[in-house]
């Protein structure tokens, strides 16, 4: 989507510090991270939203959470992380392109409004 913010992330439009690629999947450090680690975990295509879910693009959204796990190892988040999907204006979501956030390390985060 031309004017979505994590579609020109995928698309190397604008930079990200990337920590995670493959065909279907990115991840990448939060530009304003709420905790001592704090990535986002998308999905290249575009959905807006968790409300945006249909059966056409369920199975996409299931293996971005199947993929959280390995992100975690990945950021050597071994005790544990806190997985957030923000979806829609009432519920704080601020980019329309569906993520997932992952924090370590909570309990020194800086923003307790998660
Ligand atoms: P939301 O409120 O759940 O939509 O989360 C959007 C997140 O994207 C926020 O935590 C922002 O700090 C983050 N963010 C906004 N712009 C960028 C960017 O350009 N790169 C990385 N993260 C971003």
């Amino acid at each position: 989507m031309s004017d979505c913010l994590f579609c020109k992330i995928v698309d190397g439009d604008i930079p990200s510090k990337k920590v995670y690629e493959d065909d279907e999947y990115l991840a990448f450090w939060d530009i304003a991270p709420k905790a001592p680690v704090h990535i986002l975990l998308i999905p290249k295509q575009h959905i807006a939203s968790l409300y945006h879910l249909d059966d056409s693009n369920v199975g996409v959204v299931q293996g971005m959470m199947s993929k959280a796990p390995e992100i975690a190892r990945l950021m050597k988040l071994d005790d544990g992380f806190r997985a957030i999907v923000n979806t829609g204006d009432g519920g704080g979501q601020e980019v329309g392109h569906i993520h997932l956030h992952i924090l370590g390390d909570v309990r020194k985060a800086t923003w307790s409004g998660f």
